[in-house]
């Protein structure tokens, strides 16, 4: 692997340049009762030191706040296993946040959901597996939380929360799209996330048994795009965001707006992160139990590393296109080539872009069923749990 130590310190001072993190997300626990086989924490999330007090969040956001971050996502693992959340829930809204909670929905009953209302929570986004609820079963490793989300989605919209409703799309659920819409249309959603899935974490594990085809893909967005349609001349406002793939795409996407630029991510040990992915790179990030927020986002090296276009390796560094895409996803460089600098290979331009055809060869020939990916829990983490 390329040491980029020397490319870090060429960097210009971009001190002077950096925006606020206006956009924080908290990351509370890794603890979640489900096993998503496509699960973005990371793999040896049960090595995780301890997670943060009450009080060391309450000063996490009161930092962030201060540094002019305006709108915040409380997430995990599953957020609600923390008992303290109506807590942090009310401190945010009191500091001006507005607050996001991205929930799995197990933890949620009536009275909790009254009890974030009250502390002031603006939005709830919960996570669908399927509409078939064998498949959901089998990717979430419960037999029972289809149904609980269903009751939770149909309570939070008789709170009168707005809510968004999130389904990872992969190769096992993405042909009932039409009802997996239809279902979310019938819960009342406000918006829907249809996102293929991102190949981090777990599901980069579980990779070739969950990439679909081009044809799956094709008939999904034909499916969406007849649902947007239809929704729109029945005078219902249910906006459809369709997530494509980064293996379908011809050029990557600007990842998080770009490194260390907007979004700001606290794990639940404290560490602070560009994006809830970066914590697998080959590099330490610093915590909140050991610097200020402030200090971390506008000075330490991991943050400044990859701000700006100093560090770009060629195509990228003669690129027009730098600014846009900001040479795309330092995490999926980092899982494809085993150079965080290096260009996303999903770009066409890329000389690491057969790599990305590969994974998508591989994935047709893989027969993987639902039931024989890996799930995401403690037992398989210590797998890959560092000695
Ligand atoms: S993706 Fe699944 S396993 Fe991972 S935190 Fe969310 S609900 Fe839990
Ligand atoms: S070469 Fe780099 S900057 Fe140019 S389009 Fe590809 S990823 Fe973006």
């Amino acid at each position: 692997m390329t040491d980029h130590t020397d490319t870090a310190a060429a960097n210009q001072p971009l001190k002077g340049h950096t925006g606020a993190p206006l956009w924080l997300l908290a990351e509370l626990t890794y603890r979640c009762p489900l096993q998503c086989a496509y699960c973005s924490n990371p793999l040896d999330f049960a090595s995780a030191k301890e997670e943060l007090t009450t009080d060391e969040w309450v000063d996490v956001l009161t930092q962030a706040r201060a540094m002019g971050s305006v709108q915040m996502g409380f997430s995990g693992g599953e957020p609600l296993v923390r008992q303290d959340l109506e807590i942090l829930v009310a401190e945010a809204r009191r500091l001006g946040f507005y607050t996001n909670l991205i929930t799995s929905a197990l933890g949620l009953d009536e009275a909790r959901i009254l009890a974030l209302r009250e502390a002031g929570l603006d939005h709830i986004q919960i996570s669908l597996q399927a509409s078939d609820p064998d498949v959901a079963a089998a990717v979430a490793g419960s037999r029972k939380a289809h149904e609980k989300k269903l009751a939770m989605a149909r309570a939070v919209k008789a709170a009168g929360y707005p809510m968004v409703l999130n389904v990872v799309l992969h190769r096992h659920n993405i042909d009932q799209l039409e009802a997996i819409i239809a279902l979310c249309d019938e819960l009342g959603a406000d918006a829907v996330e249809l996102a293929n899935c991102q190949l981090y974490g777990w599901a980069h594990l579980n990779r070739a048994g969950l990439l679909p085809s081009r044809a799956q893909l094709e008939a999904a967005e034909a499916t969406t795009q007849r649902w947007r349609e239809k929704l729109a001349s029945q005078g219902r406002d249910m906006r459809l965001l369709f997530v494509v793939p980064d293996y379908y795409a011809e050029r990557p996407k600007a990842c998080m707006g770009g490194w260390g630029s907007i979004f700001m991510t606290v794990a639940p040990d404290g560490s602070v992160l560009p994006c809830h992915s970066a914590r697998m790179l080959p590099m330490t990030f610093p915590s909140v139990r050991e610097q200020p927020l402030r200090e971390i986002w506008y000075d330490s090296e991991p943050f400044n590393r990859y701000r700006g276009d100093g560090w770009m390796q060629e195509p990228c560094r003669s690129c027009d296109e730098r600014h846009r895409d900001v040479g795309g996803c330092r995490c999926q460089a980092y899982l494809l080539t085993g150079d965080p600098a290096a260009t996303d290979p999903v770009c066409e331009l890329s000389p690491n872009h057969h790599l990305i055809e590969a994974a998508r060869r591989e994935a047709a020939d893989d027969g993987r069923t639902l039931e024989e990916l890996t799930l995401r829990n403690v037992h398989e983490s210590r797998v890959f749990c560092r000695t």
